[in-house]
Order: C-alpha cells, then sequence, then structure tokens
C-alpha cells in the first residue's frame, strides 16, 4: 500500500508540530498547513522537521474557497488525503460583556469553521475511496466552558457535536471523525498566560504537571492509524485528569 497522506492544519504551531512528526514516525506523508505570515516560524519548522516526509502548504483555513484549492492541491501534488487533522486553533479571549463581535467571528471562524471547510472539501473523495481518517483538536474548555473565553469555548464545544454529526454520516464509508480534548500543554498559547495563573492551574492537575506536546501527537496517530476504524464519534480527553466524564 502506498503511504497515507495526511494534513494538519495549524502545522507549525506547538502541536500541530509535534502531531506532524508523530505522524511523519507512523509513516505517514505529512503536509503542514499554515498561515504563511511568520516567514521565522516557517523556518524554524523547516529546520525542525528537516529530512522528515513533512512538507509545508500556506492557507488560511478560515476561508472556504482557499480550503478547497488546499485540498485539490496536495491530492494533485501528493496524492489521496487519506488523515485530516483539523488542529489550526486561535484564542482572543475577553468577558462576554468586552467581547467585540469580531473576537466572536475570528475565534468561531478559525476554530470551528476551518473543520467545516476542509471537510467539506475532503470528506466526499474519502468516501469515494472508503477510507479516512478525521481528527479534530477541540479542548477541555469546550467541555467545561471557561471565564474569558465564550467564543473559544463555545467553538471548542461545536467541534464535539460537529464530530459526533460528521461520524454519523460516514461511519459505513470507513472513514473515522474524532476529537480530541487536551487540557493544559506546554506551548506558546499557554506560555502568554500569567505565571500565577498556569501555576495554580497546575497545582489543580491530577497528574500534577502541564502536558506536553507529544501526549496529544501520540493520541492523534493512535486515532487515525488503519486499526482504529471502529472507534468513531469519540472525543478523548488528554488533560491528566484536569475533568473527568464519564
Ligand atoms: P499554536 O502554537 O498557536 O498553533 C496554532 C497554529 O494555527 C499557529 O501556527 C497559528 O498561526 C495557526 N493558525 C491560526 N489561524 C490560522 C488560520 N486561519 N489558518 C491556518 N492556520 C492558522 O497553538 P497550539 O497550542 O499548538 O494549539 C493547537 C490547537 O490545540 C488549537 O486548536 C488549540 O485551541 C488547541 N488547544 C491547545 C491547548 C494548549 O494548551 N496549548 C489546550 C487545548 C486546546 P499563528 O500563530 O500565525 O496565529
Amino acid at each position: 500500500m502506498s503511504k497515507r497522506i495526511a494534513m494538519v492544519t495549524g502545522g507549525i504551531g506547538g502541536l500541530g508540530t509535534a502531531i506532524c512528526r508523530a505522524l511523519a514516525a507512523a509513516g505517514r506523508t505529512v503536509i503542514a498547513v499554515d498561515l504563511d505570515s511568520r516567514a521565522d516560524r516557517l523556518a524554524a519548522f523547516r529546520t525542525e522537521v528537516n529530512g522528515l516526509d513533512i512538507h509545508f502548504a500556506a492557507a488560511d483555513v478560515s476561508d472556504h474557497a482557499s480550503c478547497g484549492a488546499l485540498v485539490r492541491g496536495i491530492e494533485d501534488t501528493h496524492g489521496s488525503l487519506a488523515i485530516l487533522v483539523n488542529n489550526a486553533g486561535i484564542t482572543r479571549d475577553s468577558t462576554l460583556r468586552k467581547m467585540s463581535r469580531g473576537q466572536w467571528d475570528e475565534v468561531l471562524d478559525v476554530n470551528l469553521g476551518s473543520a467545516f471547510n476542509l471537510c467539506a472539501h475532503a470528506i466526499g473523495p474519502m468516501q469515494a475511496r472508503g477510507f479516512g481518517r478525521v481528527v479534530n483538536i477541540s479542548s477541555v474548555s469546550g467541555q467545561t466552558g471557561n471565564f474569558g473565553q465564550a467564543n473559544y469555548a463555545a467553538a471548542k464545544a461545536g467541534l464535539l457535536g460537529f464530530s459526533m454529526s460528521l461520524a454519523r454520516e460516514v461511519a459505513g464509508k470507513g472513514i473515522t471523525v474524532n476529537s480530541v480534548s487536551p487540557g493544559y500543554i506546554e506551548t506558546a498559547m499557554t506560555a502568554a498566560m500569567p505565571a500565577e495563573v498556569l501555576a495554580r492551574i497546575c497545582a489543580s492537575i491530577p497528574a500534577g504537571r502541564i502536558g506536553q506536546p507529544g501526549d496529544i501527537a501520540r493520541t492523534v496517530a493512535f486515532l487515525s492509524h488503519d486499526d482504529a476504524g471502529y472507534i468513531t464519534g469519540a472525543n478523548i480527553p488528554v488533560n491528566g485528569g484536569l475533568f473527568m466524564a464519564a
């Protein structure tokens, strides 16, 4: 069988880079998709993944038409897209009273709209081929809500409903759709938090530590494995026990 092709959005970010590396280590050809506006970060990413079967494609995944062109371009250049990891995400935190309509729209468009945009273009060809793995990166905030994150929590909770609904639609076609809900993971996103807030959160994590990008990446690699075909519509919390639910 030829190598499976995987796309990871937000692929040069903290979790994205780890996911790209884990999928490449699992024998996938990986396309990291990200905004091309960060030349310095892109250069660092290229250095970090040098020698691995990881490529870069620039796109704004909040734009529906760009996602169509992206999927077609990847299929033309690399081959059939088998694994889609919707990982791109942003925060624009604010209490609701101060939140602008722009902050709401931007967060919903990037975190949730992107999953629709890419699945809308990628699912049809996956169905025709009878195989696909979709993994959507949600957040513990989507399960519990979080102060100052009405936009982000709504988008991440939306991803859970989106994943379960799409999973039902395509389960009979060899496609699984699952979500992963990270807790607090050591990336630029958490480094931007006030140190005292982060310390307080870490003290409340049963595992006694902040998560590492590899904790998420290994979960994504597991869900996107050919042998994980009977797991669909599931949400895997990877949060050190911060939030537990049956
Ligand atoms: P990150 O380092 O900021 O990576 C996210 C990447 O997505 C960045 O490279 C970002 O580019 C890119 N991106 C933003 N908007 C985009 C767009 N419109 N089109 C394409 N790419 C875009 O964040 P991370 O910590 O790795 O988070 C990855 C995912 O995990 C996110 O969905 C996040 O919500 C979720 N998550 C993270 C944590 C955590 O503790 N880190 C916890 C729970 C969930 P720019 O940097 O240029 O914006």
